[in-house]
């Protein structure tokens, strides 16, 4: 029996990509009826097995394990987020990038940070026409923050060396000038995607200029509202040409800790901490301020970053303070 990746749900239908068909044409299925028996139903992102039938439809018959399961947006086997972060219109805010790291640690996604304007932070032009450097490692990210006095690059600089000591591996965009967009496509090989992050930092603009012929709307925000976009939109995965996926609506739309449900659980999302956080005093340990708190030791030895770990006790009061409301 034939095997594709659902791409798009529509009004009762799903558009199965078939595996290795160089035509690569779209067959549209209905489910059978034994899903709905078991409460069950495909996703998109879901590689099936399917049935052509004689009108050139086709029928789900099966679908093959899943890696994980996005509720917002409803995809499967999405393997890696893509979070989008301006480096100036809208200012870039530390504290919502950590929120959204939260999310992607609690939902076992891997990371990638995206920096895009970053033609705004005075950086791009030099860069452009002397290499072609689009990932920026700890290195470079300190030998050029010595060679420049311009203070938003430097801050950007400091930013990008934070995330990757961290193990988070961050590129630096230009929609605009074409920067990074190579970068970005190389990080998605492979996997099925999505974008987060948000209004206005130039997801859409990125997408654009990653697939050919891709036209979707770019700062749109009133009319999105208008519309309902977002509430009454389809997901669908944009194929990028190096065989990988991108659903083209954005992830984790809700940022309410909802999937966190105690605030021990809370710590283990922050990656930096677990060393620190496995030899505390007291087990459960919540790193506010109990006695022989490593995490907390090695926040006052500067081994963890000031602003991670308060912005870490900022979640953790919002858990609480969720928890004692439900
Ligand atoms: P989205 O809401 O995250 O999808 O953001 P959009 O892609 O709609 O972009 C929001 C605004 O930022 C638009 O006015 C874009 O033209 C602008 N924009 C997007 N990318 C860049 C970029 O690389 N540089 C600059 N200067 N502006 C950009
Ligand atoms: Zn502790």
């Amino acid at each position: 029996m034939p095997v594709g990746l659902i791409t798009k749900a529509l009004s009762g239908y799903y558009y199965v990509l078939p595996d290795g068909d160089v035509n690569r044409q779209l067959v549209q299925c209905r489910a059978r009826g034994i899903f709905k028996k078991r409460g069950e139903s495909p996703l998109v992102g879901d590689r099936v097995m399917y049935e052509l039938t004689e009108n050139g439809e086709g029928t789900v018959d099966a679908i093959l394990p899943r890696s994980s399961e996005l509720i917002r947006p409803p995809i499967a086997n999405v393997q890696l987020v893509v979070l989008v972060f301006a480096v100036q219109e809208p200012a870039l805010n530390l504290q919502l990038l950590d929120k959204f790291l939260v999310h992607a640690e609690s939902a076992g996604l891997d990371v990638l940070i995206c920096l895009t304007k970053r033609d705004l932070d005075g950086a791009a032009q030099d860069d452009k026409t002397t290499h072609e450097q689009q990932t920026v490692g700890p290195e470079q990210a300190e030998a050029s923050a010595d060679s420049d006095t311009a203070g938003d690059k430097a801050g950007i600089n400091s930013v990008v060396q934070q995330y990757e000591s961290i193990g988070y591996p961050v590129v630096l965009t230009s929609a605009k000038l074409g920067i990074g967009i190579d970068a970005v496509l190389e990080r998605l090989a492979g996997h099925i995607s999505v974008f987060a992050g948000q209004s206005g930092v130039g997801k859409s603009s990125l997408l654009n200029a990653m697939v050919p012929g891709l036209q979707l709307e770019t700062n749109q925000i009133s009319m999105k509202l208008g519309r309902g976009k977002h509430t009454t939109r389809h997901v669908e995965l944009i194929r990028l040409q190096n065989g990988s996926f991108v659903a083209d609506t954005p992830g984790f739309s809700q940022l309410d800790f909802a999937q966190i449900e105690e605030p021990e659980e809370l710590s283990a999302c922050f990656r930096e901490f677990q060393p620190f956080a496995a030899a505390c005093k007291f087990r459960g340990c919540l790193h506010q301020h109990e006695p022989g708190c490593k995490v907390i030791e090695a926040t006052e030895s500067g081994k963890i970053a000031a602003s991670r770990y308060n912005h870490y006790l900022h979640f953790l009061v919002e858990i609480k303070e969720r928890k004692r409301r439900y």
